[in-house]
């Protein structure tokens, strides 16, 4: 009698923890101890170095990992590009024409389900929409989908960058984030995908068959796209794109 109450509890428990999680489909970087030392290469031009830097320092406070800027290339051609490498996030900016999207961000994953290379594409062409708290919301929603984070509510307090209201209060991540990340991140791993180590497999723009892609919308007007794709080389790749406001 008394192991079937502790089973009822542990199962409350369980149910409560499920309802405020948002992991994004359980992608993590593999490491094999904590904290971790992820590397980041800047490819963004000087005018976004405050939202840029702040992001990395703000999601640095997690207990799971470090995010350090190890190299930095922000010539047109590379932003452009912007080449995933293996081991490593890399975060541009560039005038990627109207393609009805603010930013994306890029998980490469094994079959384990491990990150191993990741980017940020933030679009300017639609610059003159970004306001100062646009692009701080903007770099911290996007970096937090690269470590694995999924939304948050809109209504969560404090509020998180992980909702997608763009608004001032919602340009940090908040307590709820990092421990998000603790639970997503509570193993060790028997190898680590964080590791440079030359180029990526799957580089490029190249995809096959798109496997499932998703839409969706917040309480507001913000809408964006989910798409997941094998890669050639092996492995998938999912790619997060959060799309213009409906003007
Ligand atoms: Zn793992
Ligand atoms: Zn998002």
């Amino acid at each position: 009698m008394f192991k079937f109450k502790y089973l009822v509890y542990a199962l409350l428990f369980f149910s409560t923890a499920v309802m405020g999680y948002h992991a994004w489909d359980d992608h993590h970087w593999a490491s094999m101890s904590k904290p971790f030392t992820l590397q980041i290469i800047d490819s963004m031009t000087d005018d976004w170095d405050y939202p840029f830097n702040e992001s990395l320092v703000l999601w640095s406070q997690s207990s799971i990992f470090d995010l350090a800027i190890t190299s930095a290339d922000d010539k047109t051609k590379t932003r452009e590009n912007c080449k995933m490498k293996k081991g490593q996030l890399r975060i541009c900016n560039f005038d990627y024409g109207e393609t009805g999207w603010w930013g994306q961000s890029w998980i490469d994953w094994d079959s384990n389900g491990h990150i191993y290379q990741s980017r940020i594409r933030i679009n300017e062409f639609y610059a003159d929409q970004f306001t100062f708290d646009n692009k701080n919301w903007l770099l911290c929603h996007e970096v937090g989908h690269s470590m694995g984070l999924w939304h948050a509510e809109e209504t969560d307090i404090p509020h998180t960058c992980m909702d997608l209201s763009e608004r001032a209060e919602s340009s940090t991540p908040n307590d709820h984030d990092f421990e998000e990340l603790e639970l997503i991140y509570n193993h060790n791993d028997s190898y680590d995908s964080y590791t440079p180590g030359g180029m990526g497999s799957g580089m490029g723009s190249g995809m096959g068959n798109s496997q499932s892609s998703g839409m969706g919308m917040g309480n507001g007007k913000r809408k964006f796209r989910t798409e997941t794709a094998e890669l050639p080389g092996g492995g998938m790749r999912t790619i997060h794109t959060l799309l213009a406001p409906a003007l």
